[in-house]
């Protein structure tokens, strides 16, 4: 009765500040009782998933009692074939998130150091303290990742570093050039994770792809996953890329049914369906034009963005996100990201971005 039970927490853990995501549309219905909610909080493809994937889905009912394949043998077969990288490099995961997590479990041990950018996605200082690391912060340059400062941060202790490319909520990403001359800078013993959960939306020329550096750099391990362009957000399936040994240490440590069968089956469809992705691809690339005029418009300034988001600056960003809230349209504040004066909003469809659009005039107006 007496007993702290926070005090026995690991010390990492007593100062761990939970992730807080975008607001679900469930919750601003039971708030403010409105009908129409447009949720453009959490990054998500405002297509849904491809039709094949609910196909899928109602094929893997009939097995419901089952347990999954724990090694996702199918999936990683589909991953193989599509991203032409063998099987045995592949780690399945209950969203991207668990495998940096598993990353953190796997190589951080107590007191030992993860470095990783200022405004960079929240995961990263999370799944570091919560097995007892140490979170080594880089300031960002231009609210991107400043990689010669982040391998000048390295040290005998780092174990882990974390990119994300591009970034999350800054969408700011590192070319190929400067990638290279961190992973020729940093040790083979810090395993370098590039996290590309939005690699599928980038279109610029001379954004690197990841799974190309594997063969030089034993140490680079690349994430991605099925939440985002894939549409499949609910289901939790992602996936990293890495050399068979430090697929297998992965594997160690990952619960042995982490990927659920709804997860994998649609997985598979969504792999198989080019046409939903390149129609995924143009409603987020004319809706990122539409937003980025619409915000100039307004004499918003924006971080210019390579992903399916951007992030602009306000006066007042707690009460836009609230007035926002009581139009219906749910963004997500960044103060927690170091971003005090900033909201992010992701591309959704025309009429989404119009509708959010207007009501930030409005709102900005004072209306
Ligand atoms: C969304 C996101 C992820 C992936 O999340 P999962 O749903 O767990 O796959 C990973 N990294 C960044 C930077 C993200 O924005």
């Amino acid at each position: 009765m007496t007993t702290d039970f926070r005090a026995l927490a690991r010390a990492g853990v007593r100062t761990l500040a939970p992730y807080v995501p975008g607001k679900p549309v469930e919750e601003l219905q039971r708030e403010l009782g409105l009908e129409r909610i447009i949720k453009l909080a959490s990054n998500e493809n405002p297509l849904g998933a491809s039709p094949a994937v609910s196909e899928a889905l109602q094929r893997v009912w009939k097995d419901v009692g089952r347990y999954p394949d724990g090694n996702g043998f199918a999936l990683k077969a589909a991953l193989s074939a599509f991203l032409d990288v063998p099987s045995e490099c592949l780690t399945l995961g209950n969203g991207s998130n668990d495998v940096l997590e598993l990353l953190a479990r796997t190589f951080v041990d107590h007191d030992d150091e993860v470095v990783f950018s200022q405004h960079a996605f929240a995961v990263y200082p999370l799944v570091t303290q919560a097995v007892g690391g140490r979170p080594v912060m880089v300031p960002a340059q231009d609210y991107g990742h400043d990689l010669a400062a982040m391998a000048a941060a390295v040290t005998d202790r780092t174990r882990l570093m974390f990119i994300a490319n591009p970034n999350n909520p800054t969408g700011t990403w590192v070319g190929r050039g400067v990638l290279e001359q961190l992973l020729a800078a940093v040790p083979e013993q810090v395993i370098v994770v590039l996290d590309e959960a939005y690699f599928e939306y980038v279109e610029e020329a001379d954004y690197p792809n990841g799974l190309t550096l594997l063969d030089r750099h034993p140490n680079l391990v690349v994430t991605r996953t099925f939440s985002k362009i894939f549409g499949l957000a609910s289901l939790r399936v992602g996936y990293g890329v890495a050399s068979a040994t430090i697929t297998d240490l992965l594997n160690r440590v990952r619960q042995p049914f982490n990927v659920n069968a709804y997860a994998q089956a649609a997985a598979i469809a969504a792999l198989r369906d080019n046409d939903f992705l390149a129609e995924s691809r143009r409603v987020n690339r004319e809706g990122m034009r539409q937003l980025a005029e619409g915000l100039r418009t307004l004499n918003l300034s924006a971080i210019p963005s390579v992903g399916n988001f951007i992030t602009f600056h306000v006066d007042d960003a707690a009460r836009i996100y609230d007035q926002l809230l009581r139009r219906g349209i749910i963004v997500r504040p960044v103060a927690s990201y170091d971003i005090p004066d900033g909201l992010r909003v992701t591309i959704g469809t025309a009429q989404e971005n119009r509708v959010f659009l207007s009501a930030l005039e409005e709102i900005l107006a004072g209306h």
